[in-house]
């Protein structure tokens, strides 16, 4: 079973804080758990349960080389006794990568695949051949945001959380962003900064609600223009931040999800986006296991 860590939540100090009037403080879902990191905990327990319930005795899905959920994923499957299988998009040679290495060592199997392959992966004959190849599984989608992602993610507020006017996290399929978006309350706004570029986002966000008949009690917006070009694109000013913020708070970050939402929610609070007397509450969502590649295919220093 995965049970979960206490969560601490870090109250921030910094001149600007005080100068603006504003509050801020950090929910610290990247100490969760040992393995099972960040948002990706929340995401994966009700998919667990459901597999188990169903009987089935193998996890299978989907991600990049440097995948957040694939890690989580094969540990998780580890910590609770179930097969996995990952199919990672790109070259065999990624193997050796510090996120798929821990992969293999938690006991997953690796299946790589062209990209072009890759972009199958909701299609039914390709899962098909899948089965042929590996027998039954439980298919957890890319990301693994499906109906029990959010059912999970949703725990990640509870009545502690009331005094916040703000929520915020950094978004990749949305499916957390879903989540908390059932939890805010009547005046509370939650804010979602996509690590992705693209005009899709929005929709992907208001259909993933739609078909979730989610109708969230406060507000809530997506801020686009934090996304640094892309999905695992970065700028110096970025790396810059992330090792500026771990020298005044001691809080690490990571340069493809978190870094970008904390560089955002730090500049809105020097443009005056946040009236005096806000209190933001900040899900830090993890994604740390990703900065040993990162600095080995960067050179960059992130602390
Ligand atoms: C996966 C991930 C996200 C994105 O979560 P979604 O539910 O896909 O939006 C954000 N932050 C980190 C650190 C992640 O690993």
């Amino acid at each position: 079973m995965l049970s979960p860590n206490p969560i601490p939540t870090q109250t921030l100090h910094h001149s600007v804080l005080t100068e603006k009037k504003v509050k801020l403080a950090v929910l610290r879902l990247d100490l969760v758990h040992e393995e099972v990191s960040g948002n990706k905990f929340f995401k994966l327990k009700y998919n667990l349960e459901e597999a188990k319930k169903l009987g089935k005795t193998t996890l299978l899905s989907f991600g990049g080389a440097f995948s957040n959920h694939i890690l989580a994923l094969s540990a998780a499957a580890k910590v609770s006794g179930m097969k996995s299988i990952g199919i990672i998009r790109g070259e065999e040679s990624s193997k050796t990568n510090p996120t798929l290495s821990q992969a293999e060592e938690n006991g997953m199997s690796l299946h790589f695949v062209s990209r072009e392959e890759y972009r199958r992966k909701t299609e039914s004959d390709f899962i098909l051949a899948l089965e042929k190849t590996y027998g039954d599984f439980f298919l957890i989608p890319e990301g693994g945001t499906n109906a029990f992602a959010i059912q999970g993610t949703q725990e990640i507020l509870d009545e502690r959380h009331a005094p916040f006017s703000h929520v915020a996290t950094s978004i990749g399929t949305g499916g957390t962003f879903a989540g908390l978006s059932t939890r805010i309350l009547k005046n509370q706004i939650l804010l979602g900064f996509p690590a992705l570029k693209g005009p899709w986002i929005k929709e992907e966000i208001q259909h993933l609600l739609e078909s979730e008949s989610i109708q969230p009690k406060g507000q809530y917006k997506l801020i686009e223009d934090y996304n640094f070009g892309g999905y695992a694109k970065w700028k110096p000013e970025l790396i810059e931040y992330i090792r500026w913020f771990w020298r005044e708070f001691n809080i690490p970050l990571d340069p493809i999800y978190t870094g970008k939402m904390a560089f955002g929610i730090w500049d809105l609070i020097k443009r005056d986006f946040f009236p005096p007397d806000s209190n933001i509450f900040m899900i830090h969502t993890g994604g740390l296991q990703g900065n040993a590649g990162f600095i080995e295919q960067t050179g960059q220093k992130l602390y």
